[in-house]
């Protein structure tokens, strides 16, 4: 994956602009992958295109054994911020590594023994673009192929970092909530996984946690698909200090982290593609006491680490107080303040971004 990296991130590839010339050459990239791994040409006149605007959404199909007409989708986007003002954003975490995720994937499952449900792989083109995920909402709407059809979604966006320096071992998994059995063969997953090693940390956050401000402001592709009502699951590392600036280079990324989360995936993955289930979408979801307790590990961890943040005073006193109450919410003595852990999480998210290093 490392390889898929650099050279998506490299400097020749100019931050792979919507519209521009090297945003083109990493969908065709992309699509040059999916023919090697055998995938047909999901996109639009069988090709592995979608047209949207001046750049491509890239798709190809594993055809499924049983059910070829249920799609499982598994996604990123090849677009990123291009150049301003003469500088260029490599994107490499974001997004470079979800790219590099989804070919490592295309690659394992083209080679792995067919799976019952037809496995759709998609790279959107526009996620960065003004308000977002334009290439993934178009995809939706475009009727090219059934959303209804689909039985879930799972995306990777930023997916090659450490949110905090300590988190090297972790990986988030936001939004499984939506579907009872999705999320308890996630569960499932993550136990198997820390049975066999501690190396991988993959933690089942609520996805209402990082949308503050509702579901139409949402963190990534998933978007459209859940107002489509599609079952997802957002796997990310989360947005580091280097988030969406020039410094977001492919020697910043944790790669062994990246191999171990490619493994976990491809036996979730090919879990839901044999299971028989149904899996159904509930739009209202109960906020989860596990919310709190993951909450409440995160801002622990700031405190222990705080020497090496940048932290003011007066987040910190912020955190000292509430904490405790975190954890009272987390243990089920009280119930659950959605607006506070929402809002805590928002300043986990200040306090990474400010944190240089
Ligand atoms: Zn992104």
């Amino acid at each position: 994956m490392e390889r898929i990296v650099r050279y998506l991130a490299s400097d020749d590839m100019k931050g792979r602009g919507f519209g521009t010339e090297e945003g083109r050459t990493a969908a065709r990239f992309v699509a040059g992958q999916f023919e090697k791994f055998g995938l047909k040409p999901g996109g639009e006149s069988n090709t592995y295109f979608q047209k949207f605007g001046n750049g491509f959404n890239v798709l190809g199909v594993l055809e499924g054994r049983k059910h070829p007409d249920t799609h499982i989708v598994i996604s990123a986007h090849h677009d990123h911020l291009g150049e301003k003002d003469g500088r260029i954003y490599n994107g490499a975490d974001d997004n470079a590594s979800g790219v590099a995720m989804l070919l490592e994937l295309a690659e394992a499952f083209s080679k792995a023994s067919k799976p019952n449900y037809s496995i759709l792989f998609i790279s959107f083109e526009a996620e960065e673009l003004g308000k977002g995920m334009a290439g993934s909402r178009y995809f939706v709407r475009s009727g090219l192929y059934d959303t209804k059809k689909f039985r879930a979604m799972i995306c990777f966006d930023l997916v090659g970092g450490n949110l905090f320096e300590w988190e090297d071992r972790k990986v988030y998994a936001f939004g499984s909530e939506h579907c009872e059995r999705l999320s308890k063969k996630l569960s499932s997953h993550i136990g198997q996984a820390r049975a066999v090693s501690d190396y991988l940390d993959v933690t089942k956050v609520g996805v209402y946690l990082i949308e503050p401000l509702g579901q139409s402001i949402a963190r990534s592709d998933y978007a459209g698909f859940r107002d489509a009502g599609v079952p997802f699951v957002f796997f990310t590392t989360g947005t580091p200090w280097y988030y969406h600036t020039t410094e977001d280079d492919a020697d910043k990324l944790n790669y062994r982290k990246m191999e171990m989360l490619g493994r976990f995936l491809f036996d979730f993955i090919k879990d839901i593609s044999q299971d028989e289930g149904q899996f159904y979408f509930s739009p209202e979801i109960a906020t989860d006491r596990i919310d709190a307790l993951n909450i409440a590990k995160i801002l622990d961890g700031i405190l222990l680490h705080k020497v090496s943040l940048t932290l003011d005073k007066r987040t910190e006193k912020y955190i000292i107080e509430k904490l405790p109450l975190v954890k009272r919410m987390a243990s089920g003595e009280v119930s659950m303040d959605k607006q506070l852990i929402q809002w805590l999480t928002a300043r986990i998210m200040v306090i990474a971004a400010k944190s240089r290093r």
